[in-house]
């Protein structure tokens, strides 16, 4: 219709109106894009909050996962250090109670770190930039960087782990025994006189600590405070707040 019209006005030699026509023309293919435009500003703007609210309970998940996971790490750490301290002295406080707690916080340095599948979906597929915050996407990048320096401590120190109930067997019975919820635990009966007469024992927990110690200070936490650090610039992007 406007096709024949402009060919009209040029046949009518009215320059003025097909300037006119031309002028629609513009206007009306600047405004197609203006519009394709903001739909698809917008629709990346409905597909960034889906991305932030996933993040949000991903994250959510992996931070009760891990401070959980780090407080009964911390917990049998410090009561490992009793046990040592104790038997520094006589000997005469120690308990199997002791020996549980430090068997696990002195080879504990294994843990699945939880599924960030959103994050992971969003590095995989480059679409990273979705976010309009950068500093939310430098700490997707920092995280990351934790992750596998994580990854790679637990890689380089897993063989350098003793293991405390194979070594001392003669003076630490553990047997496999039905527990809470149906689950398996192990149950340990120790020699604790042999234990304590036994200086490659507290020799070799001594050392396992000094690696639990690194993972848990140096990687573990740091990698959890990267965590809420996320946590709080996703409740920004998403206007939330909440405990
Ligand atoms: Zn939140």
């Amino acid at each position: 219709m406007l096709l024949r019209r402009i060919t009209q006005h040029v046949q009518n030699q009215n320059w003025f109106a097909v300037f006119i026509d031309f002028i629609i023309v513009v206007v009306g293919v600047f405004i197609g894009i203006q519009v394709a435009n903001w739909n698809e500003a917008l629709r990346e703007k409905q597909a960034e909050k889906v991305y932030l609210e996933r993040m949000h309970e991903d994250i959510k998940f992996a931070q009760a996962f891990v401070e959980e996971s780090i407080r009964r790490r911390i917990r049998d750490f410090e009561a490992s250090l009793v046990m040592i301290e104790i038997m520094n002295e006589d000997g005469s406080e120690l308990t199997d109670e002791y020996i549980e707690c430090a068997l696990p916080s002195s080879i504990n340095i294994l843990i699945d770190l939880p599924f960030l599948n959103t994050i992971k979906e969003l590095l995989e597929t480059g679409k990273v930039n979705i976010l309009d915050d950068a500093a939310l996407r430098n700490g997707i990048l920092e995280l990351q960087n934790r992750s596998e320096l994580l990854t790679r401590f637990q890689d380089l120190t897993l063989s350098s782990i003793i293991n405390i109930t194979n070594e001392f067997s003669n003076s630490i019975k553990q047997r496999a025994s039905r527990g809470d919820a149906d689950e398996i635990r192990l149950v340990r009966h120790c020699n604790l006189k042999a234990l304590h007469a036994n200086n490659r024992f507290i020799n070799a927990i001594s050392e396992n600590m000094d690696i639990a110690d690194a993972f848990i200070n140096k990687r573990l936490i740091p990698w959890s405070e990267q965590i809420e650090k996320l946590h709080q610039l996703i409740d920004q992007s998403l206007n939330l707040s909440h405990p």
